[in-house]
């Protein structure tokens, strides 16, 4: 390292820049193809924030294992690091809060870096936006260097980073030198050792870029204790009268000089050394001559100073030099090297014995301008081979948006003429209301198959790929309906223009590890009392489990009596559920595990041990909301002001619940009434986790292939451009109060085919004021309606509000 430079050496290596490959950016795990480590690239102009690695940190065991990896091909030093986010736009909200760092030299080595103090995790981003950039003190000198997200289990968190420094070319790889010694000055403890260096690194605080004061008791002034900057030595507990110390290379170099930071603070004991005497190796053995180098001795300045040993210009892969005492201590505080690597030397021939023929070297220099010619042709290639495919990704996204303008501009007339009968009843061409059985009939669409269904869009779907020629999407279960969470799986192309939907195949081996936080139940104590409903994956029942308050870990006990069996909801998966079908269930299952609020139905345990599988959950008693308002409107002796009461707790509820998921920057994606379960004392909790299992994080919101979705829940950008965020479920929550408020009498549009509905997302996209709200019920009072539904359907996400806003408006009574 040419210390001189330390201070400057903050170059980004190349993350943002690209000069480092995508080959050399790895990742233990990816959410998907989209959130791959290639695009974990920090972006100075924070662009659309729309490429970032996601680790599928849900799916490890505890999630502290997921590295985003960078090789710098070669040993840099690194001063400083930097990590965002990922926004898209607006439309997500994940980030590192705090991350560790490890580093390697070899590969294989791994070291955990850790601050001066000890300590390793690095405080990461407050925000998807801005990038937070942290000085790594003490820097590191490696090839390898792996980011790894601190998280609990169930936060989402995506990185985009960049390393700073520049190359390492000391080719310093790892040094030994004798332990430093403690010094009692005064009274005062005075440690010497080398803090930085814990062994397993093989360097330490003798190349941190960092050299020590003139007086070494005065560490202190940057928080650390006295000697702090120093490794030292004590004349005394070094007999041989010299501190010798082994410096090892990446490679056989050409040495021309050593610079050793010293201390010469006589007044107290310390001095410069009196003598070097350096030994050089290229092979297994030490040669013989050594280089020896006496500096002149200083008796007036105390200051602490650099020390250029010469090394003569001698080939060596290993350094070993003794270090001779001139007073009772020595203390050092940084050693670097200056050195060629051999094969100039060959090559320019000074050394008359290593001089090549000329002619000979005329063919080699030949040769390499040649090779030179070559590579730059190459990397010209790659280049101009990146920017055209960014350009091309570039055109075919605007395409996309104008296609997609153009497309819905089509349609505005055919609209437009629908749209006076949009208010009538009576024009209503979707006469499905909810039904209990087979709710995803109605309320589930497959939006790609809508718009395709339109003669504008019928030719133009062609351009949205391979997606739309996906074989058949859903295996339908008896009555034909087609049942999302079935779905065959899609192969997902790399093409994220399409604005079509898929169902994300997850592979994973859910119980594989150790993951020990949901406990397997008995199934032999669970005792069958009533069929509650039919859900996708099959029946859930009513069962009393016995000794299940023994079961529960103390923070999920539920209330009742210990010795009489609990009662549960016990979900089942059908037998003959396929592949898919099985790794989903398993997926919900983890995802539920890890989430803990009263607002969300709490996961007991499991039985996954033998088949079927099974997923235990609190039993609530009254049932999913959608069905409990529709009851509730038809009790006549239900009174006004309960049901007010009822309506506005609930809202307060599942805003609640909303919050804490948002807290874990979870999109759930399938908010509705039909999706939130009633309890004892009316208590609501949000449940089904289906669409976040099969969709979430699909292909970076960007989804392929085809899915069918709740289309009358979603936002305009879910359906026309696939982005699922916290903002879209905040939208769906729009839709969801507008279904409390109405006592899901009617289906959200019910005056509105689903064609029409797709229709009036593209009037939302484009904005003209042509685009039409849910109507304002007949109850609802202005407020809720103006401030808070109405603010959930802005067409800018941004300007939504978030979960938390509306938690707190609603339990203000603002409204
Ligand atoms: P899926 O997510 O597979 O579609 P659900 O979880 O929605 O299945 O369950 C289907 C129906 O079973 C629900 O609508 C509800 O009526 C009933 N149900 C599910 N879980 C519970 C529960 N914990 N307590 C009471 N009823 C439940």
């Amino acid at each position: 390292m040419l210390l001189v430079f330390v201070e400057l050496c903050r170059y980004p290596l190349g993350m943002t820049g690209g000069q480092i490959q995508d080959e050399d950016i790895s990742a233990s795990s990816q959410w998907s193809e989209s959130t791959a480590a290639r695009f974990g690239r920090l972006d100075l102009d924070n662009g659309d924030g729309d490429g970032a690695w996601c680790p599928d940190i849900m799916s490890g065991p505890d999630g502290l294992k997921e590295y985003l990896q960078v090789d710098l091909r070669s040993l840099h030093f690194i001063t400083l690091v930097g990590t965002q986010g990922r926004h898209a736009d607006g439309m997500g909200n994940e980030f590192a809060q705090r991350y560790r760092i490890k580093y390697s030299r070899d590969g294989s080595n791994w070291v955990g870096w850790q601050d001066r103090k000890g300590r390793q995790v690095i405080e990461g981003n407050k925000n998807a936006y801005d990038v937070v950039l942290k000085d790594l003190e003490p820097p590191i000198i490696a090839r390898f260097v792996r980011f790894m997200p601190v998280t609990d289990h169930s936060m989402i968190v995506c990185m985009r980073v960049e390393l700073y420094g520049c190359e390492w070319l000391d080719g310093l790889i790892s040094y030994s030198i004798p332990d430093g010694h403690q010094m009692i000055y005064r009274g005062l403890d005075v440690y010497f050792n080398d803090s930085v260096n814990d062994g397993a690194s093989g360097l330490g605080q003798l190349t941190d870029g960092t050299w020590g004061l003139d007086d070494f008791l005065h560490s202190h002034i940057y928080g650390m204790w006295p000697g702090y900057d120093y490794v030292g030595w004590n004349n005394k507990s070094l007999p041989k009268g010299y501190a010798e110390m082994i410096f090892e290379f990446d490679h056989v170099r050409n040495f021309t000089s050593m610079k050793v930071h010293c201390n010469n603070m006589f007044s107290r004991g310390v001095r410069m050394f009196r003598q070097a005497t350096c030994y050089f190796r290229s092979g297994s053995d030490w040669e013989a001559d050594p280089v020896t180098f006496r500096p002149t001795v200083d008796r007036v300045s105390q200051g602490a100073r650099f020390i250029t040993v010469s090394l003569g210009d001698r080939t060596a892969s290993a350094i070993k030099c003794r270090f001779h005492f001139s007073d009772l201590w020595m203390l050092f505080s940084e050693v670097a090297f200056q050195s060629g690597k051999m094969v100039s030397t060959l090559l320019l021939g000074d050394d008359p014995t290593h001089k090549v023929d000329e002619s000979n070297t005329r063919i080699l220099i030949g040769c390499l301008v040649a090779i030179i010619a070559i590579l730059m042709t190459i990397i010209v290639i790659i280049l101009w081979r990146q920017v055209w495919q960014k350009m091309l990704e570039k055109a075919s996204r605007r395409l996309l948006d104008d296609e997609l303008t153009a497309r819905l501009a089509v349609q505005t007339q055919a609209f437009s003429s629908n749209h006076s009968s949009l208010s009538s009843e009576s024009g209503s061409t979707s006469n499905s209301t909810y039904e209990r059985i087979f709710p995803l009939c109605s309320d589930y669409q497959e939006p790609s198959r809508l718009i395709r269904k339109l003669p504008e869009f019928a030719q133009s779907t062609e351009h949205l790929g391979p997606s739309t020629s996906c074989r058949a999407l859903a295996t339908s279960v008896s009555d034909g309906a087609p049942h999302y969470a079935e779905a065959d799986i899609i192969s997902l192309q790399e093409s994220s223009d399409s604005s079509t939907y898929s169902i994300a195949a997850v592979n994973m081996n859910l119980f594989a590890g150790t993951d020990s936080s949901m406990r397997e139940f008995p199934r032999e104590k669970l005792t069958f009392k009533e069929k509650l409903g039919e859900g996708q994956f099959g029946e859930v029942h009513l069962c009393e489990a016995e000794g299940m308050q023994d079961f529960l870990d103390e923070d999920l006990s539920l209330e009742g009596n210990r010795d009489s069996p609990l009662l549960v909801a016990v979900k089942t998966l059908r037998e003959d559920a396929n592949k898919n079908a099985r790794n989903d269930f398993l997926k919900e299952i983890r995802i539920m595990s890890r989430l803990r609020d009263p607002n969300i139905v709490h996961l007991l345990a499991v039985c996954v041990d033998t088949d079927p599988l099974c997923m235990i959950t609190e039993y609530m008693e009254n049932g999913d909301l959608n069905q409990f308002l529709c009851n509730l409107k038809l009790n006549e002796a239900a009174d006004e002001d309960r049901k007010d009461q009822e309506e506005n707790e609930g809202e307060s509820m599942i805003s609640s619940g909303m919050k804490y998921l948002s807290s874990l920057n979870f999109v759930h994606r399938d908010l509705a009434t039909r999706n939130c379960l009633v309890g004892k004392n009316y208590t609501i909790k949000i449940a089904d986790f289906g669409m976040s299992r099969n969709l979430y994080r699909g292909d970076y919101y960007r989804i392929q292939g085809r899915a069918v979705l709740p289309i009358r829940w979603m936002s305009w950008e879910s359906i026309l451009l696939g982005k699922f965020t916290m903002a879209s479920d905040v939208w769906a929550f729009g839709v969801t109060l507008w279904e409390i408020v109405t006592l899901c009498k009617k289906q959200p549009y019910s005056q509105l085919s689903d064609e029409q509905v797709i229709e009036n997302t593209g009037e939302f996209f484009r904005d003209q004021g042509k685009q039409v709200y849910l109507p304002k019920p007949l109850c609802c009072p202005d407020s809720v309606y103006n401030d808070l539904m109405l603010s959930c359907w802005r067409r800018n996400a941004k300007q939504r509000p978030s979960f938390q806003e509306i938690h707190t408006q609603i339990n203000q009574g603002t409204l």
